[in-house]
């Protein structure tokens, strides 16, 4: 039986449901409900890795869940392009794209982000064009705020503050089901059993419920594609290296084609100054990074990722990641990080290895371990290119001290088939964010929260 009846109900309060709670709020007398599994913002603590020195794999992880989702604790780097961190483009012109990301960029401005933009030297970043074009390497350019993790909890906060007295909120909640009846979508259900009604839903639960919004979609007969696989390394090496593309640009886009199969890798998340941090995905344990606006480390890090379609009969691409990380975790008792040298001699890495090394690990829980054993050929093949291109635009990138942890693995494989307003095959259904597979970043999410929203607060006004 329904126990309140609300005009939009949104699962996951991440970017994607913050934003559509702000723009609900702010363009129609909705009344909305935020459900999200995770603790409110203050009692979002990582306390097994702070007690004991690695991650107990807790469900609902204290990173990835809770108000703020993965954003919360995220490095703050909003990239200003639609060129990557989601399929936007593929849902809205590109007039209206530039700008939605401009609108979401005034917006976290207005909640404090920082003013300061990286990329927008153009003499500095054709420069760096043409010395990637030479080490074979594809430069995207982009210009990127950048907020670091303290500021984009304080940002997150304030949004908290705006929304708190006008939407109900529901922390430690977790959304067991969508209702819907006669192909119209009717609340949700919860895992209590308890259930909530309205007239709109907006899925929201990020890479952490990709799995249940697959699930979801499976029971209720929507249909969706498989989007790329992103699976690979986080790299760590001294700042120092780094210094001449990251000063200019913050973050590189570096995309290269390896010769062997001709695969997709590339750079993502880098993190100047920062530290490698790991991720709880439903029980796995993956691994990040972030960078403090304040506080600094004397290594950079970046992910390589290897972006493999599967083909027929195989359709669980998620499935597929989890495989991979959960190899890592069986062999490492959680992240593994070996030195380039080890891996490049074929042997593992080891505490005194690691020791003996020019970088030491941000990450002190990774166990030193052999990647070999964990990632396919053609994984392990595309990374040793990639470093050797890479080397050519910042030397020392290639060294035999590298560090590499894994796995990295993003779980926004699975993309629901959606309108141009982000609704679903169901009525009034909606599904935006990383969970739907349709953004990979903050601001894409942040957008198609907006977009959703909008559309909602139309038919309100309408109705
Ligand atoms: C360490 C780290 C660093 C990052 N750095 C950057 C960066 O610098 N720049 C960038 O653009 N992106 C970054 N990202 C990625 C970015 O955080 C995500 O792209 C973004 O948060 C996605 O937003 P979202 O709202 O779609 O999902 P999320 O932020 O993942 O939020 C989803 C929420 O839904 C909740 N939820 C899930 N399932 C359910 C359920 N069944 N019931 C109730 N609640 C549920 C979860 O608890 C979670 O709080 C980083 C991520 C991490 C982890």
């Amino acid at each position: 039986m329904a126990t309140k009846i609300y005009d939009a109900i949104i699962v996951g309060a991440g970017p994607a449901g913050i934003f559509a709670a702000l723009e609900l709020i702010s363009k129609s007398r909705a009344r909305v409900l935020i459900i999200d599994k995770g603790e409110p913002l203050e009692k979002r603590h990582c306390r097994t890795q702070r007690e004991y020195g690695r991650c107990l794999r807790c469900n609902p992880c204290a990173i990835t869940c809770g108000w703020g989702g993965a954003g919360a604790f995220s490095d703050g780097k909003l990239t200003l392009t639609s060129a990557f961190g989601g399929y936007l483009n593929e849902y809205i012109d590109q007039d209206s794209i530039e700008k939605m990301i401009e609108e979401v960029d005034q917006i976290y401005l207005s909640y404090g982000a920082s003013e300061i933009v990286y990329g927008t030297d153009q003499e500095a970043v054709k420069d760096m064009e043409r010395s990637a074009a030479a080490a074979g390497l594809n430069l995207v350019p982009a210009k990127i705020r950048h907020l670091g993790t303290e500021n984009c909890y304080r940002v997150i906060e304030k949004m908290y503050n705006a929304l708190s007295d006008k939407v109900d909120i529901l922390m430690n909640t977790i959304v067991a089901e969508l209702v819907t009846e006669d192909g119209m979508v009717k609340g949700v259900k919860l895992k209590s059993g308890e259930i909530y009604s309205a007239d709109y839903v907006i899925c929201a639960p990020g890479r952490v419920g990709a799995e249940w919004m697959y699930s979801e979609s499976k029971r209720l007969g929507l249909k969706g594609i498989n989007n790329p696989v992103d699976i690979g390394v986080r790299v760590e090496v001294p700042a120092v290296i780094m210094e001449k593309l990251t000063s200019q640009a913050y973050e590189s886009k570096l995309i290269y084609f390896t010769k062997h199969f001709d695969d997709r890798i590339r750079t993502f998340c880098m993190n100047p100054y920062g530290v490698v941090v790991t991720e709880g995905n439903e029980g796995l344990v993956t691994v990040n990074g972030h960078s403090y606006a304040e506080t600094k480390t004397v290594n950079t890090n970046f992910a390589l990722l290897v972006s493999k379609s599967f083909t027929e009969p195989f359709t669980e691409p998620i499935r597929y990641g989890r495989y991979i990380a959960s190899l890592a975790n069986m062999l490492g008792d959680g992240v593994i990080v070996q030195r380039l040298g080890d891996l490049l001699m074929g042997r593992r890495s080891t505490t005194e290895r690691i020791r003996r090394g020019l970088v030491q690990p941000t990450l002190t829980e990774a166990t030193p371990g052999d990647l070999s054993l964990v990632l396919p050929y053609r994984y392990l093949l595309a990374i040793i290119e990639m470093l050797e291109a890479l080397d050519k635009l910042a030397p020392g990138v290639n060294s035999r001290h590298t560090l590499l942890y894994g796995i990295e693995v993003k779980f926004y494989s699975y993309r629901l088939c959606l309108s141009s307003k982000l609704e679903t095959d169901i009525n009034n259904l909606f599904a935006v964010g990383d969970g739907a597979g349709v953004t990979r970043g903050l601001i894409q999410a942040s957008s198609t929260g907006l977009l959703a929203a909008r559309e909602i607060a139309n038919r309100l006004q309408n109705n």
